[in-house]
């Protein structure tokens, strides 16, 4: 059993959007639709002034909000802490899209069911690495099992300094964790919607 989470270091990552692209053809995410996306926002004032560049996706959070809201059972964790919808059970009710707060899913209306990242698991199964991570430039994404403590990921997060998730408030414990966000304060703040 592993505890699979994603790092995203903020301090490294320069929006090129590589990973979202890498992600749209490796899913082939439907148009209209994203399962990772780039956030980007000015902060500070002249002359402190900096830009955060934030890739967004599904957290696979610890405690989804999107799972027990589910009438049918399709949307699910896994043991290795992967949060994934069931296609065949699936009813694209649209309760788990409502739940979560960070806009993670989308309905893919050819298929008929809720869909968003799945931290690549056809790849992670067969030992290779999400098309995000394997295709960033900068090497701002690190994914493995935060439980092991010989891991990249962990040995990366125990080093690191500034570490955030987004929206803490909301009790999900989120496993994309974003390391030195570039504002003193953390992350850049928005708007939710749920
Ligand atoms: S980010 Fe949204 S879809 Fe992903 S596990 Fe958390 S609540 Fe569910
Ligand atoms: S859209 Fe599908 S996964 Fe989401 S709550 Fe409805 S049945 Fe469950």
């Amino acid at each position: 059993m592993a505890r699979l989470g994603m790092l995203i270091d903020l301090s490294a990552c320069v929006g090129c959007a590589a990973c979202a692209v890498a992600c749209k053809m490796e899913n082939q995410v439907p148009a209209g639709a994203n399962r990772l996306w780039i956030r980007e926002r000015e902060v500070g004032v002249f002359p402190d002034l900096t830009v955060e560049f934030r890739p967004e996706q599904c957290n696979h959070c610890e405690n989804p909000p999107c799972v027990p809201v589910c009438p049918t059972g399709a949307s699910y964790q896994t043991q290795d802490g992967l949060v994934q919808v069931d296609y065949n059970k699936c009813i694209a009710c649209g309760a788990c899209i409502a739940a979560c707060p960070y806009d993670a899913r989308y309905i893919d209306k050819k298929g008929g069911y809720a869909d968003k990242c799945t931290f690549c698991s056809h790849r992670v199964a067969k030992g290779q690495q999400p098309a995000c991570v394997e295709t960033c430039p900068t090497y701002a994404r690190i994914f493995g099992d935060l439980d092991d403590p010989n891991s990249e990921i962990s040995k990366t997060l125990e080093a690191a300094g500034r570490q955030d998730v987004l929206r803490p408030d909301m009790g999900t414990r989120p496993k994309v964790i974003y390391l030195n966000a570039p504002s003193k304060k953390g992350l850049t703040q928005e708007v939710m919607e749920s």
